[in-house]
């Protein structure tokens, strides 16, 4: 088969890598707008199952795959800790280092890249390909240029975030609500190397113009950001990548997965908001599940196994995902700096349930998927 994949984000490289490993004889070329050498993101989290999924299809990946395990959820407000889990079985990785790797590993079977190359106008070449990967991220142009085809929606969350990082490692999980000269903000940190943590922080559209911070310049950002979470960052100064921003979290479902010969599979088809740190996860086993389907089967036949067997994983976990981004937003909403109990008691009463709720909901998802492979 002749297989383009648009994007070398964790979906295209991993299933250009898996379906190359699944039958050498396609042909698999992909498509990547950025340049080959840029830095792509800080740490992010995969879950033990999520890891361990990975490892069975990419043996390969373990000696070079450094990763730090994150045992423990800690929930603070104010410097207080009011609620910890401690049996939480998750890894932090490098994005980097993650995509290096793959990339690697797609070279090393032969699949063609161009970076610095952007697609558009994709229908036009649409007959050139038995398939076509749209594994282009949140702003995907397959998507876009077909999108009442794929029955696609889009939408953003209230709240406002930034993706930042700390050179040190922070331990463990951790969700910190602050109140800051009475406006409130949430700062999660996670490590990925025994020297990095990737941090975000949350507020709501109000606090962010009240305090100007979208009015201020990155740097400035960083260094007011830095002061305001001293505490949870142990004095240590916030980084940032050169195009980093402060954004609404894009919310993305699609009806339909796939259209002729052309399908989508990661954050093009699907997000998954931060709070269940899913995103990647997804993108990978999206990945997987397509080159197995693709093994067995024509690609029409796959296509509609793929989205058959696929699709109410991925809607559980979004369910799970957009409850908890408006769990969020309601908290800012109805946040009193004059009464720090009633904060307390909210957080305490919903979100206590809410991680031993997605601690069960994980296992249950994750020993489903395995099945299904
Ligand atoms: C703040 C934040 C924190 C996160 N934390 C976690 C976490 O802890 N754990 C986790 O699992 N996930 C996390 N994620 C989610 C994760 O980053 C994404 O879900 C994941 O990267 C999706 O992979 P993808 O390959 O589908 O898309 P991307 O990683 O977005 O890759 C898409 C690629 O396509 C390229 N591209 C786009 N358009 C074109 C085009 N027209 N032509 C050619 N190339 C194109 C892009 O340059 C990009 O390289 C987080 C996300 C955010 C925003």
């Amino acid at each position: 088969m002749k297989i383009l994949v648009i994007g070398a984000g964790p979906a295209g490289l991993m299933f250009s890598y898996m379906v190359k490993l699944l039958d050498h004889h396609h042909k698999v070329t992909i498509l990547e707008r950025g340049d080959e050498k840029a830095k792509k993101g800080w740490g992010i989290t995969l879950p033990q199952h999520a890891f361990d999924l990975l490892l069975e299809w990419c043996p390969k990946f373990r000696p070079f795959l450094p990763k730090v395990a994150i045992s423990s959820y800690h929930v603070n407000l104010n410097d207080r800790n009011i609620c910890t889990v401690s049996n939480l079985k998750m890894y932090g990785i490098s994005r980097n280092k993650f995509l290096r790797h793959l990339k690697k590993l797609c070279l090393s079977s032969g699949v063609v890249f161009h970076f610095n190359k952007e697609a558009r106008d994709i229908n036009s070449i649409q007959d050139k390909y038995d398939l076509i990967v749209g594994a282009d991220g949140v702003h995907s142009t397959l998507r876009s240029e077909n999108s009442a085809l794929f029955g696609a929606k889009t939408g953003f969350g209230k709240n406002k975030f930034i993706w930042l990082a700390v050179n040190k490692n922070l331990k463990g999980l951790k969700l910190s609500f602050r109140e800051y000269n009475a406006q409130l903000f949430i700062i999660w940190s996670y490590p990925y190397s025994a020297k990095m943590s990737t941090v975000i922080i949350e507020c709501s559209e109000k606090v962010w113009k009240n305090l100007k911070l979208n009015k201020h310049s990155l740097p400035e950002n960083c260094k007011i950001l830095s002061r305001i979470f001293k505490n949870e960052l142990n004095g240590h100064l916030l980084r940032y990548l050169p195009k980093t921003q402060w954004q609404s979290f894009p919310v993305v479902t699609n009806q339909h997965w796939f259209y002729k010969n052309m399908v989508l599979i990661g954050d093009a088809l699907h997000t998954a908001h931060f709070s269940v740190g899913q995103g990647t996860h997804l993108a990978v086993v999206d990945a997987i599940q397509l080159a197995l389907a693709l093994q067995k089967k024509l690609v029409k036949a796959a296509l509609q196994e793929f989205e058959r067997t696929r699709k109410p994983q991925v809607l559980e976990i979004q369910n799970l995902s957009f409850a908890g981004m408006s769990w969020f937003e309601k908290i800012f909403e109805k946040f009193d700096s004059t009464n720090e109990m009633k904060l307390l008691e909210e957080i305490k009463k919903q979100f206590t349930q809410r991680l031993i709720n997605f601690n069960n909901n994980q296992k249950t998802l994750f020993s489903k998927q395995v099945e299904n492979l």
